[in-house]
């Protein structure tokens, strides 16, 4: 006797994503890539394993993501060092530099897709979890950081998210953070001994992420301290004012959050974060800014650039949220238009060749696989959500002709079943499906 295997489970904190599930995600993804059009934005992909040095280099060593997060491993065939993706930014940043992408203009790019973060799985928090991630490559003005928030704005009003709100900060330059830094560390070396040991660490190598703590022991220390904004010289206030102006033209309301310095050290002038008290602790659904160093510290010519990230799953997780809130569940999608539905080997066969009639016509059609009696046969076709089942029997072999069933549909009603001829049938089917 052989010994039953073990089942295998899918490693913490990655989730698949089943069919009833993934048709939500794709209705998704369709209107985030209509949204994404309608700014002129197009699609890039770059591969989900990079060279660890690239995140080291381009996120900075001293973050989260750097320190603790991400999955690196050597490869056994020759020691080279490699990281499944932490995030996007760096890998199309390295892509853009080694196609010279940019050599004649900007470009507008967008990437969706799966990302790796070893971290303490929770409600919105996965080690794989997907972003859209948006990147305006070659662009230096503020038009362009607000374009990326109203965008924003646009597609939570076409989701209906109500409850998303705006936080804004500007990083200044790095010679203005170096001089907010001298002052910071003053402020931090006088307040040493509260903090912990992340603080500590992190004194002299990024002070401004001691203030991003959620230490509540830490808080007081953190308020009190010397703000990156009032630091700020003549040039970057001008830039943040222009996005503010932007902002209020748009509509778009938005709160200064002088706090706010994002998890990543690539970062300069414009920050923001969406966020939403509907998510629990996760609230973020949605982080980005201007990066104008990036593109040289990774070897490239100098050229500015702005973008963010979407957690996916936090954000479908509101989006579901406020659906259900408005008793609006979001519509199970059929899976198929039509079911065909067959008694005895002539008509199975029949049954391949009419469904592959339909699908000329443009339906989406499955044949029931296997033979069973036609009443467990209609049972599936019900479940499986098509609004006309297609019926083939000996008769109808014989005949060359088809039962046509509605299965929904005010039709159902009036017209339980026709007999038609077969070389009718996408007609016929298409009548039945164009009527609501
Ligand atoms: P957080 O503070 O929640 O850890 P972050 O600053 O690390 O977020 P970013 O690097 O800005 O996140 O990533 C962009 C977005 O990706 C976040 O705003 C969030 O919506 C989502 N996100 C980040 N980490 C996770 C995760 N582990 N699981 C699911 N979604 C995540
Ligand atoms: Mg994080």
């Amino acid at each position: 006797m052989t010994q039953a295997f073990q089942k295998i489970a899918a490693i913490r904190g990655m989730n698949d994503l089943l069919p009833g599930d993934s048709a939500r995600w794709e209705r998704f993804e369709d209107l985030v890539r209509d949204w994404l059009r309608g700014y002129g934005y197009r699609n890039v992909r770059t591969p989900v394993l990079e060279h660890t040095r690239l995140f080291t280099r381009g996120i900075g060593e001293v973050t989260d993501i750097v320190e603790k997060e991400m999955y690196t491993f050597t490869d056994s065939l020759n020691g080279e060092s490699l990281t499944l993706r932490p995030e996007m930014t760096a890998g199309i940043v390295r892509a853009s530099i080694e196609h010279n992408l940019l050599y004649d203009r900007p470009h507008r790019v967008y990437s969706i897709g799966p990302v790796f973060r070893h971290e303490r799985p929770q409600r919105g928090r996965y080690r794989q979890f997907h972003q859209i991630d948006v990147e305006a490559l070659g662009l230096a003005g503020p038009d362009i950081d607000a374009e990326l928030i109203v965008m924003l704005a646009r597609l939570w009003k076409r989701l209906g998210l109500t409850d998303v709100r705006l936080e804004l900060n500007s990083l200044g330059q790095p010679v203005e953070r170096a001089a907010h830094r001298a002052a910071l560390i003053a402020h931090l070396e006088k307040h040493r001994d509260i903090l912990d040991e992340d603080g500590k660490r992190r004194l002299y190598t990024n002070p401004l992420r001691v203030l991003d703590t959620k230490n509540a022991a830490m808080q007081e220390m953190a308020d009190s301290a010397p703000r990156l904004f009032d630091f700020l010289g003549e040039a970057s206030r001008a830039h943040f004012d222009g996005v503010c102006q932007r902002l209020v033209d748009a509509g778009v309301d938005y709160r200064l959050n002088p706090r706010l310095v994002r998890g990543l050290d690539y970062y300069n002038l414009t920050v923001f974060e969406w966020v939403t008290d509907r998510l629990g602790s996760q609230g973020t659904v949605c982080g980005g800014g201007r990066y104008d160093g990036l593109i040289e510290l990774l070897g490239g010519k100098a050229a500015p650039a702005v973008g963010f990230a979407i957690g996916m799953e936090r954000l479908l997780d509101l989006w579901e949220q406020t659906l259900a809130d408005e008793g609006r569940q979001p519509a199970c999608e059929p899976e198929c238009d039509v079911y065909v539905v067959h008694q005895g080997d002539q008509a199975q066969r029949l049954a391949a060749q009419a469904a592959e009639t339909l699908r000329d016509a443009g339906f989406s059609v499955v044949v029931h696989a296997g033979s069973s009696g036609f009443k467990s046969q209609f049972k599936r076709a019900d479940a499986s959500g098509a609004r006309v089942a297609v019926i083939l029997g000996s008769d109808e072999v014989a005949n060359r002709t088809a039962g046509v069933k509605f299965l929904r549909g005010a039709i159902e009603q009036e017209s339980a079943q026709q007999q038609i001829a077969l070389d009718r049938l996408a007609e016929v089917v298409g009548a039945a499906l164009s009527t609501k």
